[in-house]
């Protein structure tokens, strides 16, 4: 098993005298910024001009800089804007401002794993990534808990890129839950990976076929929202509080029988091996180049493929019923 470090394990004083730069004040920016400062770190954060970002970081009470100025004033910069922003961000405002002897630091390998940053040899590189999305990085920490983090090391330039890393991820709270060690390497290509095939991507499409085989089969939607879609948080949560095991062990034997003799027909050969082709694309970077260039061309695939799943009929039959349940505190994504 591999051994997981905790605040104990951190030496407190590594990021005494730092300044670090928070590039963005998104989803996953806000919490570090919020947490590092709560945790007695000196925090700046760097916003491009005509940021949306810019009034509710300085409302949270942060100094707020071009990423050029930021920079400048740095000994950790934290690249914390879209992935594939980071190349082009780096290019033209971190690279030119870069302290001698400071640390560039990523919560995702993207950028780095695929050639996007390069950077100097001088230079610490280092990676922190919550496993968790940033709203619950913020609240876990100001719970007293905290999001399980990933630590990896690039460049460890100054000797001590390993120490600052897990003394930063201790700071935005990682410490009290556990921080495990990987590669730019490993993070970036399983990350990836679990999106597409599992998290994002395989289970949307699961839904979907299931939903749309018993409205087919003349089933109403609304019975069909409830069993594909509702009821799926349910059983992951079972899953995520006692594995597979005890999910089945809570469900009725009838759903285990279904389950075992069903499961295998619908991940079957071919699905096993669309995955492996799938990470075949994300591990020679493939994936990585078609993504860079759709951004590139203004993004008219992922435009045109968001309109029409918002179009399919899960989603309206699914606002109608959230709307009904007035304990839930339902969501609405914002037009694309
Ligand atoms: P968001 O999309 O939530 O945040 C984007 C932020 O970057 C916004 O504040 C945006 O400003 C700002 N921004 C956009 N362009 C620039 C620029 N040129 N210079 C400076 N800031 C800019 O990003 P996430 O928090 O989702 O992702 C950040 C990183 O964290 C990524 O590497 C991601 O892979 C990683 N990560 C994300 C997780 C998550 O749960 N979301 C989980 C773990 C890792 P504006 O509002 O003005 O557009
Ligand atoms: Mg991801």
């Amino acid at each position: 098993m591999a051994k997981a470090l905790y605040d104990k394990d951190s030496n407190k004083k590594a990021l005494k005298g730092k300044t670090v730069a928070v590039l963005g004040y998104g989803s996953q920016g806000h919490a570090h910024a919020q947490n590092l400062r709560d945790s007695g770190v000196s925090v700046i954060v760097g916003l491009h001009e005509g940021s949306r970002s810019r009034a509710t970081a300085e409302k949270d009470g942060f100094q707020v800089y071009t990423p050029a100025e930021a920079t400048k004033r740095a000994d950790i910069v934290m690249f914390l804007m879209p992935d594939h922003m980071q190349g082009p961000v780096y290019r033209e405002s971190v690279a030119p401002n870069l302290k001698k002897g400071a640390a560039l630091a990523f919560a995702h390998g993207f950028a780095v794993h695929f050639g996007q940053i390069q950077a100097p040899r001088e230079n610490d590189v280092f990676m922190v990534a919550p496993k968790g999305p940033g709203h619950l990085v913020r609240r876990m920490y100001t719970e007293g808990r905290g999001v399980p983090c990933l630590l990896a090391v690039e460049q460890d330039a100054s000797g001590k890129a390993g120490e600052i890393g897990l003394a930063y991820a201790c700071a935005i709270g990682g410490g009290r839950a556990g921080v495990l060690s990987t590669t730019f390497t490993e993070e970036t290509e399983t990350d990836l990976f679990g999106e597409q095939a599992v998290l994002c991507g395989g289970i949307t499409e699961l839904i979907k076929a299931g939903f749309d085989t018993l409205v087919d089969a003349g089933y109403q939607p609304e019975i069909a929202y409830f069993e594909c879609l509702n009821e799926m948080k349910l059983i992951v949560d079972l899953m995520y509080e006692g594995g597979l095991s005890w999910m089945r062990y809570s469900v009725s034997d009838t759903a285990k029988y279904g389950d075992l003799t069903a499961g295998k027909k619908i991940v079957d050969e071919h699905t096993r091996s669309a995955m492996k082709e799938l990470l075949g694309k994300v591990q020679d970077g493939s994936f990585a180049k078609d993504w860079i260039l759709e951004n590139q061309c203004g993004r008219p695939r992922l435009k045109k493929w968001m309109q029409t799943e918002k179009a399919h009929p899960i989603e309206a039959v699914g606002k109608e019923l959230r709307s009904m349940m007035p304990w839930m505190d339902a969501k609405s994504a914002p037009e694309a």
